[in-house]
């Protein structure tokens, strides 16, 4: 009978701890699955459920939120939305992320195992190569939320699962050695999160016609390197100074004249915390070293990299004093001493370069605060050209050299929305930034989902959902736009200040439904302004920013005789960095806005050439601490990362599809047509399943290629029958 097939069917296939010689009498076997059934149903109930589109009640966010609550409650920190995944930070180590776990989800169909990142690796993995094509899987989530987490994750999923030979595993190494390195000069403790990024990365992982991880390439965003020179309460200057300080060793600290203390640094002090419980800086610094070294970076290199973070320290205790006349005078001499010394200039540095400005060439002296701002300029700048040095040096060492066709799969792994107590230039970039995913999520899902209609031939309403282009066109409009109007300001020196620009914005900009000044305040969002202060109705939430600091951000100058002596420096790394960045051409360099802005647009460009996976990532509370589930804050991120929205988009056609040969692969045990073997096409095959199975005509269509099955309970019923 069919009731004994069946039986013998799941039992054979589905519960292999199972007695699997058949011997079991039928009458017991049902009985025992029958319990099996029930066992799972409380399972299910207590576990919630694994893939948020089989959630009868798909428009509640309360349904939303107790799933995911319930899920956290039980460690499990992964739930999908259809083919995105949605993660919690557990904030504990779950020893998940095993070799054993590797293996388990390797080559395993998407929706048959617990929701993880590695399935959702594995999945685009085998997608790529079966179709040829280019994917990216973009990580998105506020500050602490687990990106970075998430996308080392995939990375050691590929080096362990991917075939490799002898010479790639060299590769693999240089690929996962260049995340230490990146973090330790990108990364920095700040309030939201102990090892945040502070700037955004996108990553290439190259593989061959044979699935092999081949070679990479990193791009990087907008490094923040204002944090050189300051840093808020309670946060620390990018990790690496501390782990030079913590963890160099003595020759190489007196060689760089150095001290072993890291509150002799006024540029590692500023925020009070020094010392930070859950990082080894010693043990950091280690895995740094040994990274560069495997990522073949020359002794040489090495060597001037670390002078440059000396410099770049003994620099932030140059101090200045005042003359009679209110000039700058230079108090530091041991101080610029060794910055010469490391640097490897003559003391020119010392006088005409920190404390005067050549004006077409009469030096004019700096006022105490001119020299300081000189000097932090100077630091800032070092940083951030040799930042961006390291970047292209680590892909000159992954690129791979071969000419053959090689398919990607990008990472990006981008600073998430951030909104502090004080809102500056930088948080203006970064939550721009997080403007423009969104949009690109918005015409990425949507486009594709309306395409897969049309090409299968299927009728769909497109669900309403708030488009937040009017947001990107307020800041990035030519003309109009907020940092248009920024750069405008920026060509005025001497005249334009903070405030002229925020008094243009309140003039332009008045009326707009997302920009609120003070004089609006009241009336929009209840919330008074402060003088100097403008904020955003971000698709995100509110953000206030303060306009101090904007157009000096925005311009970022250099004075030119500092290039000068710079240039001069024996230090290879130094001398690159000033001599290739400005060919010396009378050109106005572009703002940092509009290059992030340009670099943003690339961006997009890439990925929308491919195929976009997404993982969202949730914090579950402020405090980085495990088993803590905030509902309103969790609420407020569900909301902004419009995950209620992608449901319903999921939902509003046909919740799921699937290809015929992979839907008669997985159920075709449930129907004796199809069980064991199905001779005609797929197609075929799939029509005859559901017959049986008695899926009624307006529940699914049949397009080209796949079924679509419109309410997730019809598939929840088939899978219901076919996990007894
Ligand atoms: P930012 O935007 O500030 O860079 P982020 O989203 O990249 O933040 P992560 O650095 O990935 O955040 O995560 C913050 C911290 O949370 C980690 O250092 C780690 O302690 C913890 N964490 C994140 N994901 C996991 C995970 N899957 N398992 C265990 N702990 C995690
Ligand atoms: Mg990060």
């Amino acid at each position: 009978s069919f009731i004994e097939s069946f039986c013998m069917s799941v039992t054979l296939a589905q519960i292999p701890s199972h007695d699997r010689n058949g011997e079991e009498p039928l009458e017991e076997r049902c009985q025992r699955i029958l319990q099996e059934m029930e066992g799972s149903l409380t399972a299910r109930d207590r576990v919630g459920i694994q893939d948020f589109v089989l959630l009868d009640a798909y428009t509640s966010e309360t349904a939303f939120m107790d799933n995911l609550r319930k899920r956290f409650n039980e460690n499990l920190i992964y739930t999908y939305i259809g083919t995105l995944l949605v993660s919690v930070n557990p904030y504990k180590e779950l020893g998940i992320y095993t070799k054993k776990q590797m293996d388990i989800y390797m080559g395993v169909n998407f929706f048959e195992l617990p929701p993880h990142i590695f399935a959702l690796a594995d999945n685009v993995y085998r997608t790529m190569i079966s179709e040829t094509n280019n994917h990216f899987i973009l990580i998105s989530g506020e500050s602490g939320a687990g990106k970075t987490e998430a996308s080392k994750k995939v990375l050691q999923f590929y080096a362990v699962c991917c075939p490799s030979t002898r010479l790639l595993d060299n590769v693999r190494d240089r690929l996962l050695l260049s995340n230490p390195v990146l973090e330790a000069f990108g990364n920095a403790k700040t309030l939201k999160n102990d090892n945040s990024s502070r700037f955004g990365k996108y990553m290439d992982i190259q593989f061959d016609h044979q699935g092999a991880a081949v070679g990479g390439h990193v791009l990087s965003y907008l490094l923040e390197k204002s944090r050189v020179v300051h840093q808020n309460h309670g946060e620390r200057n990018f990790h690496i100074f501390y782990q030079l300080v913590e963890g160099g060793e003595d020759e190489l600290l007196r060689w760089l004249g150095l001290e072993r203390n890291c509150q002799n640094y006024r540029f590692l002090i500023q925020g009070e915390c020094a010392k930070v419980s859950s990082i080894n800086d010693k043990s950091d610094w280690k895995t740094v070293q040994k990274a560069l070294t495997i990522i073949e970076f020359s002794e040489k290199d090495i060597e001037h990299l670390f002078a440059i973070l000396a410099s770049v320290l003994h620099l932030g205790n140059v101090h200045f004093g005042a003359s009679a006349l209110g000039y700058a005078t230079l108090n530091s001499s041991a101080e610029v001493h060794w910055l010469s010394k490391v640097l490897s200039t003559d003391t020119s540095i010392k006088n005409p370069c920190l404390c005067s400005i050549d004006h077409f060439q009469v030096l004019s002296p700096f006022t105490a605060e001119h020299a300081k701002y000189a000097r932090d300029a100077l630091a800032k700048a070092i940083y951030g050209r040799t930042f961006s040095w390291l970047v292209n040096k680590i892909n000159e060492s992954l690129a791979n050299k071969d000419s053959t066709r090689k398919t990607v799969i990008g990472l990006l792994d981008i600073y998430g929305f951030e909104v502090f107590d004080v809102n500056s230039f930088e948080q203006f970039c970064i939550n721009f930034c997080n403007e423009k995913l969104q949009q690109l999520f918005i015409q990425l899902t949507l486009k594709s989902e309306q395409e897969e209609y049309e090409m299968e031939g299927i009728e769909w309403e497109p669900v309403p959902y708030f488009n937040n282009k009017i947001i990107c066109d307020l800041v990035e409009e030519k003309h109009r736009g907020i940092i248009s109007i920024l750069d405008e300001e920026c060509l005025r020196p001497g005249e334009a200040t903070d405030f002229t620009f925020l008094e243009k914005l309140e003039e332009k900009m008045c009326g707009h439904p997302h920009f609120v000044t003070h004089k609006l305040a009241d009336q929009k969002t209840r919330k008074t302004l402060e003088r100097g202060d403008f904020r955003l109705l971000h698709y995100a939430g509110e953000v206030t920013y303060s306009v101090a600091g904007f157009l000096d951000k925005n311009n970022d100058l250099l004075y030119r005789n500092i290039k000068e002596v710079m240039r001069q420096s024996k230090n290879s790394i130094i001398q690159h960095c000033f001599n290739a960045i400005e060919p010396d051409g009378k050109k106005r360099p572009e703002t940092v806005a509009t290059q992030f802005k340009n670099s943003l647009a690339g961006l997009t460009e890439i990925l929308m050439t491919k195929e976009p996976w997404y993982v969202r990532c949730l914090k579950p509370n402020h405090c980085k601490q495990p088993d803590r589930f905030d509902d309103v804050m969790v609420r407020h991120q569900v909301k902004y990362l419009g995950l209620m929205e992608h449901l319903r988009v999921r939902r509003a056609g046909f919740a799921y599809r699937r290809r015929y040969e992979v839907f008669l692969k997985r159920y075709k045990a449930l129907c004796p047509d199809t069980w064991p073997h199905w001779k005609g096409t797929p197609a075929e095959g799939v029509q005859r399943l559901i017959k049986h199975l008695g899926y009624k005509p307006d529940e699914y269509k049949m397009g080209r290629t796949k079924i679509f099955i419109r309410h997730p309970r019809t598939l929840f019923a088939t899978e219901d029958a076919f996990e007894i």
